[in-house]
């Protein structure tokens, strides 16, 4: 049970719409707590059906002006709103911090990568020109444009209460489409902000809007006919379900799932740089981040010497509050998102015990002294793991790290192919060649060589294959433009004089 508190004093977070802050028509509502403290901080609605068609309406009435407002226009709109977030970054990060309960640092940094897509949107003016060629016919000219679709909806996870978000909608709005967001009902806070600054940016009321809820608001939203297309992150099972669901009723799609990254570490690899980069992929944000390593895949010798360190590194890792300090210091952990997250969790440390796996590090039981009802769960390590144990088949997505032992890179890239998350992975190794090959063998989304968390840039796209993501296009970078667009080409002959007669064949136009 969270603290109890006495409700009547908490605040509801609002809804964002037509660019007021307002109340939900629905009377269900859950639970915001601060994951530090395990108390109840807020109230969050859950919309219901009237409440998602208002702000699918705001959005709709917004969407001719908004397409009509020339692109540059629309882009000085996102270099304003890039500085307000860039201002507003403590502020952002303290919101994230004080629901998700991850530190403060990582927070900021996390909210640094979503502006950065916001850096990404400004540029689209250029990337969103289509092409023209003169007299591909006699007196005939074609070119293309690139469109946008109307109201566009994103449904996003908890763990990045900022960062994904930014993946979406200012994309989306910078191709002139009108968006409503959906954020994780666990983490409500921070997306409110967002859409305030960018009212404060000069965003025309109605373009951006925020609703609020579990899986009711959510099926208004997929059964909405307005809504043109999905973006979705989130774990695999919902991921699943939104495709199936947008795919039946008509809408263009993209859903994100879970995952279970894999990190390869060679024979020749540098062990003590690994071991210090797999730390921080695996515990950083508590282990819940979709590109945190959870498997280490130790080739040949290296086990022995690699695992040593990881347990001694992850045994002195700092955990507290994430706006506070461990012995004078900013933690390196926080607590989880919800005491039952962390219980669940907790529970696949008993079962990797039962099945089998050598439990290294034991991160059940941990207490942080002043924040005894906080969800918090120290690091646990497990060694020799097999592939067909739960801990290995299950996305954890909490600060458990698991190692199993193979003999040779093909055995590595033969089980990370077969695993059917394929979000990032990474390898280790001194050996070009050795690199080489598993960056053109593996088959997974985002790969990193010598780097632990291969999160692209935001000029390039983000998207895994397999169980992670439903759908063809990856978030932002080209493949973001190309989803929230649709593509036209015209082919235009303006007669003259010397205008060719009607015909009635397959025109060749040469
Ligand atoms: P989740 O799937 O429980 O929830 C995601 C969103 O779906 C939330 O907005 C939630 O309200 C909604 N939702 C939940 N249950 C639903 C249902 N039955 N029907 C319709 N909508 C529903 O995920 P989470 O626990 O918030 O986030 C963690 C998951 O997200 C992990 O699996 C993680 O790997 C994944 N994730 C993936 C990426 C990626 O880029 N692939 C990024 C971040 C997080």
């Amino acid at each position: 049970m969270n603290k109890p508190a006495d409700m009547t004093a908490i605040a509801t977070v609002p809804l964002w719409i037509n660019g007021k802050a307002q109340a939900a028509s629905s009377k269900r509502a859950g639970e915001v707590t601060d994951p530090a403290t395990g108390t109840v901080t807020k109230k969050v609605p859950f919309c219901n059906d009237t409440d998602i068609a208002a702000a699918v309406a705001a959005a709709k009435a917004a969407f001719p002006a908004w397409r009509d407002t020339p692109p540059l226009r629309r882009a000085r709109i996102l270099m304003r709103y890039r500085e307000l977030l860039e201002a507003h970054r403590p502020e952002l990060a303290r919101l994230v911090t004080g629901e998700h309960g991850k530190t403060l640092a990582d927070a900021a940094g996390s909210v640094q990568r979503g502006i950065e897509v916001v850096e990404f949107a400004m540029g689209i003016p250029h990337l969103i020109k289509g092409e023209h060629s003169a007299e591909v016919g006699t007196g005939v000219d074609c070119h293309s444009l690139r469109q946008p679709l109307g109201v566009c909806a994103g449904i996003t996870p908890f763990n990045f209460p900022v960062m994904v978000p930014l993946w979406m909608y200012p994309v989306a709005i910078a191709c002139g489409n009108t968006f409503v967001l959906k954020p994780s009902e666990k983490v409500p806070s921070a997306s409110m902000r967002m859409a305030e600054l960018f009212k404060e940016a000069g965003l025309p009321d109605g373009v951006f809007n925020v609703v609020h809820g579990d899986k009711q608001a959510v099926d208004a939203m997929l059964a909405h006919p307005d809504i043109k297309a999905v973006s979705f992150v989130g774990s695999t099972p919902i991921a699943h379900y939104i495709y199936e669901t947008c795919a039946r009723n008509g809408k263009r799609v993209q859903a994100l799932g879970g995952a279970k990254n894999h990190a390869v570490v060679l024979q020749d690899a540098d062990l003590e740089f690994a071991a210090d980069a797999l730390i921080g992929a695996a515990y950083g944000s508590a282990g819940e981040r979709c590109m945190a390593i959870s498997a280490v895949v130790a080739m040949g010798e290296t086990g022995d010497a690699l695992v040593a360190k990881l347990k001694n590194k992850a045994a002195s890792l700092k955990i507290g509050p994430g706006a506070g300090k461990v012995d004078g210091k900013e933690p390196d952990m926080g607590p989880l998102v919800t005491r039952a997250h962390r219980d669940k969790v907790a529970g696949y440390v008993d079962k990797g015990v039962a099945e089998g796996a050598q439990l290294v590090l034991d991160g059940r039981g941990l207490k942080v002294s002043g924040h005894e009802d906080g969800f918090f769960l120290g690091a646990s390590l497990f060694d020799r793991v097999k592939p067909e144990m739960t801990i290995y088949k299950d996305e954890i997505f909490g600060p458990v790290l698991i190692v199993l032992r193979v003999k040779t890179l093909d055995e590595a890239i033969r089980l990370i192919n077969a695993n059917p998350y394929a979000n990032g992975t990474a390898v280790f190794t001194r050996s070009g060649g050795a690199a080489r090959r598993f960056e053109r063998e593996i088959e997974v989304g985002m790969v990193g060589i010598n780097v632990p968390i291969p999160v692209p840039v935001a000029f390039f796209s983000f998207g895994g294959w397999r169980g992670s993501l439903f759908g063809d296009q990856h978030v932002h970078g080209m493949e973001g433009v190309r989803f929230y667009t649709r593509g036209k080409v015209v082919t235009t002959r303006w007669p003259d004089a010397s205008a060719l007669p009607s015909g009635f064949n397959m025109p060749t136009l040469g």
